[in-house]
């Protein structure tokens, strides 16, 4: 950690705890997810906070599904998780829990309650709760079942876990206060009767515990110290403490909230990622283009940059909107310094030196990254025919175009100057079908035999020896337009014909390179030694470094 980094809000409040309370041994944190989607980016910030400062302090961090809504979740979603979080670079040894292993527990706990004569069994339905709830400005209205006897209660109360009692038609509910300002706090639901199946306790159970019940629980139970949790919390928080004040579980633990990610051009609700994969406006989870974590993952984003990014964000408790660029500057800045330069040109035109020997080819060698001489050199083979970058070339330049142009001159990168000489188009079309060009056999880069200097500098490679490729460009799938978030049509574009140079081939899915100009790319899940399919992850141009400077 850097020492001369500013403590944040979290880091405040625990140094405090330990000051004051000399009971607390050890920082125990957890992250929480529940398993009725894939992660994103956000949950990205919350596992780096609490794996964060848990490693800080030298405490631990658990992974505990919260998994206590049997009918959103799913097996396939914890796989998910657990890949994520270890990619992400963290472990939570052997400490991996479930919600629902305590299910026994918080019954118990519940029965305990209702001896205390603080919870009761309410036939109220759904409806009527909220009618009977109040508004921000009125009180509530109690229940006419909240007197019944202790004996009633319990009695019930294990009549709706045997099964006595169909859905929906009674809950067991906190007996607290109607008229709390608080709303969470007018006699809140503990349990619901719910006849869904359990991805782990199967049948077992047709009473399900509430989230602001469970959770509580859960970390004490776990001896959780520090229960971070987002800002939407905040007003539960009286709640939370009302469970852990009125059991006896030992630990008490402490929630505290802080403000959620939100990125532009970008929707982070598992709700609304979830429609888009079942609506198929995107090819599943980890499609490149969609903020889960996987979804990053496949397009070629490092960990390191995910948590470079988390780091810098920082956490507050005011909730804010992120630029995306920043993310996109920390994945730039990560890849600069590891990720190999190589030549591929995305949309060819053909190129043809005139004056350069039919069957000759010369080795050139060219630098792996100018960030980092230890990454080597490698041999391009050049040769008479070439392919250039077609918007590299225009026949009718404006001033400061610094590329190719009939008469202009440019130097191809790790190679020689070369001139247009002559523009071949199709006779019909008119489209232009190659360059005829000529080049200085003095200006060979590297050999010093020239110092001849011109404007512009091309990526290229040799027709004879490139490799095809498909290259996927992205656009966000979102476009801010006012307030709204609205969906991008042209988020995705495919390249099906790519030139590439010939040290490519042997790339795996998840190599990662910069493209000269071009920006980084990272190999697709999609590709196979036939088909190689390159991602964009993003172009070179750092919106977000220009954005420090104004
Ligand atoms: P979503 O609203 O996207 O479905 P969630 O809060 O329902 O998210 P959970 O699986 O319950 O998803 O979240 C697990 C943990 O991650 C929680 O502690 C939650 O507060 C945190 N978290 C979720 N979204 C964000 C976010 N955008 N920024 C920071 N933390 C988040
Ligand atoms: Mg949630």
């Amino acid at each position: 950690m850097n020492e001369f980094k500013p403590r944040n809000f979290i880091q405040n409040i625990i140094d405090e705890d330990l000051e004051k309370n000399k009971e607390i041994k050890r920082i125990h944190t957890r992250f929480p997810p529940e398993p009725n989607g894939y992660l994103h980016i956000g949950h990205a910030k919350s596992i780096c906070l609490n794996f964060g400062i848990a490693a800080e302090y030298g405490g631990l961090c658990n992974l505990r599904y919260d998994d206590t809504n049997p009918s959103k979740e799913d097996l396939e979603y914890v796989e998910s998780i657990e890949e994520d979080v270890k990619w992400l670079g963290f472990d939570w040894e052997d400490r991996k829990y479930y919600a629902s292993d305590y299910f026994e527990k918080m019954y118990e706990c519940a029965e305990e309650l209702i001896k205390a004569g603080k919870a009761f069994v309410c036939d109220l339905s759904a409806e009527e709760i909220r009618a009977y709830r109040g508004t921000l400005t009125e009180p509530g209205q109690e229940s006419p079942y909240r007197n019944r006897s202790i004996e009633e209660n319990l009695d019930l109360f294990r009549r709706m876990r045997e099964g006595e009692f169909p859905d929906g038609s009674r809950t067991l509910r906190a007996k607290i206060d109607m008229a709390s300002p608080n709303l969470n706090m007018r006699d809140p639901v503990l349990y619901r009767i719910l006849r869904a199946t359990h991805h782990r306790t199967g049948d077992k159970w047709c009473i399900y515990p509430m989230y602001d019940y469970a959770h509580p629980i859960s970390d004490a139970l776990e001896g959780i110290t520090h229960s971070i949790c987002t800002l939407e919390f905040e007003d539960h928080r009286p709640l939370y403490d009302w469970v852990i004040n009125n059991l006896d579980l030992g630990a008490k633990p402490r929630q505290i909230e802080f403000a959620r990610l939100d990125l532009t051009n970008t929707v982070m609700s598992k709700r609304k990622l979830r429609a888009l994969v079942e609506e198929g406006v995107v090819d599943g989870w980890d499609d490149p283009r969609m903020p889960t974590i996987s979804g990053i993952r496949r397009r070629g984003y490092t960990p390191e940059a995910i948590r470079d990014f988390c780091e810098r964000i920082g956490v507050a408790k005011a909730n804010s909107v992120v630029d995306i660029s920043l993310l996109e500057h920390c994945i730039r800045e990560d890849l600069n310094a590891k990720a190999p330069r190589v030549m591929a040109v995305l949309r060819p035109l053909k190129v043809i030196i005139v004056n350069y020997p039919e069957d000759q080819v010369e080795e050139l060698p060219a630098e792996n990254n100018p960030e980092n001489p230890e990454m080597g050199t490698r041999m391009l083979p050049f040769s008479r025919e070439l392919y250039i970058e077609q918007e590299d070339f225009m026949e009718e330049p404006p001033k400061k175009f610094f590329r190719l142009a009939p008469g202009k001159e440019v130097r191809l990168k790790h190679a020689y100057i070369i001139k247009c000489e002559n523009v071949v188009k199709d006779e019909k079309t008119g489209e232009i079908i190659e360059l005829h060009c000529t080049y200085d056999p003095e200006t060979r880069s590297g050999l010093g035999q020239s110092n001849r200097k011109v404007k512009g500098t091309l990526h290229w490679v040799s027709a004879a020896h490139a490799i095809k490729a498909e290259v996927r460009l992205f656009d966000y799938l979102f476009i801010n337009e006012g307030e709204e978030e609205v969906l991008n049509p042209h988020s995705l574009e495919r390249l099906s014909s790519c030139m590439l140079e010939p040290g490519l081939k042997k790339a795996n899915p998840g190599d990662k390179f910069q493209f000269l100009r071009q920006g980084y790319f990272c190999v697709d899940k999609d590709s196979t030694p036939e088909k190689l399919v390159f991602n964009r992850i993003v172009s070179l141009r750092d919106t977000w470094a220009k954005l420090q400077k104004k």
